[in-house]
């Protein structure tokens, strides 16, 4: 299936500069839908995985689906402040700007093998920090799994050394 057409782009949001992929067509259409899905889970092959790590906010569309089709955990990892455990953090930067990521402090066993997914890979600024919280509890990264990766922002570059999957590529 051809994904790119289900995808669309939004000039100057959320500021001047920005082409935001606005992924709600390919959410909303159901063919497309279950495709991607499909799709996102191939590119994992046949690697074991105990927990998929899914970013706020766009990242919780399809990993806990994700999870549910590897028989894994999901976690989310969120904004400062939005979790109500004990929770370890990372300062990061956006495309757009500066902020806080925080999982809770027991949400990944030492030693479980973590698929990272989100929506987009741009400057790999989030990818690097949700990198650094999962090594942190002892994870072990199988692979980080992007539904879109904007190939001219460079962000494989912060998460070198780890394999990288992502479904389409501008
Ligand atoms: P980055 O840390 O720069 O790799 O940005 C990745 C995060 O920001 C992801 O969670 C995306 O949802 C979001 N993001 C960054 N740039 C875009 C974009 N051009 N379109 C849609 N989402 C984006």
């Amino acid at each position: 299936m051809d994904f790119n057409s289900y995808i669309r782009d939004i000039k100057d949001f959320p500021k001047e500069g920005i082409v935001f992929k606005d992924i709600t067509p390919l959410l909303k259409d159901p063919s497309a839908l279950n495709k991607a899905v499909n799709a996102l889970y191939e590119l994992v092959g046949n690697q074991k995985i105990n927990k998929v790590v899914g970013m706020e906010s766009r990242g919780f569309f399809f990993a806990p689906i994700l999870a549910t089709k590897l028989n894994a955990g999901f976690v989310p990892v969120r904004k400062s402040g939005k979790l109500p455990y004990r929770t370890i953090s990372e300062v990061y930067t956006l495309e757009y700007g500066e902020d806080i990521l925080e999982v809770h402090e027991d949400a990944i066993a030492p030693g479980e093998r973590v698929l990272i997914h989100d929506d987009v890979l741009a400057t790999g600024g989030t990818a690097q920090a949700v990198c650094k919280l999962v090594e942190k509890m002892g994870g072990e990264i199988v692979q980080f799994n992007f539904l879109i990766e904007l190939d001219f922002l460079n962000g494989k570059d912060q998460i070198r050394g780890y394999e990288v999957k992502s479904l389409l590529h501008y």
